[in-house]
């Protein structure tokens, strides 16, 4: 299970993903979009940032039970420190 985090400046709740994941994630995303003959777009940074106001993810703090609603889609972030490898 994915721990949650909330960004401090707006309330949003994020899931946090080891880094190793997102950069599979991106690989996997960027390689689709050049296969449509797209621009690679995916970086480390889209997943570095409050997904509503763009603040970082080094200010995030664990989520508590309720800062978001039941059933709510969670944008995937990585937290520096969330998880030790
Ligand atoms: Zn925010």
């Amino acid at each position: 299970m994915y721990k949650t985090f909330k960004c401090p400046a707006c309330g949003w709740v994020h899931v946090a993903i080891p880094l190793s994941v997102a950069e599979a994630q991106i690989c996997v995303a960027n390689s689709y979009l050049a296969s449509e003959g797209l621009a690679r777009t995916e970086t480390l940074e889209n997943y570095s940032r409050c997904f509503r106001c763009k603040a970082s993810s080094a200010t995030f703090v664990p989520a508590e039970k309720g800062d978001a609603p039941a059933g709510a889609t969670l944008q995937a972030v990585v937290v520096p420190g969330a998880y030790q490898c």
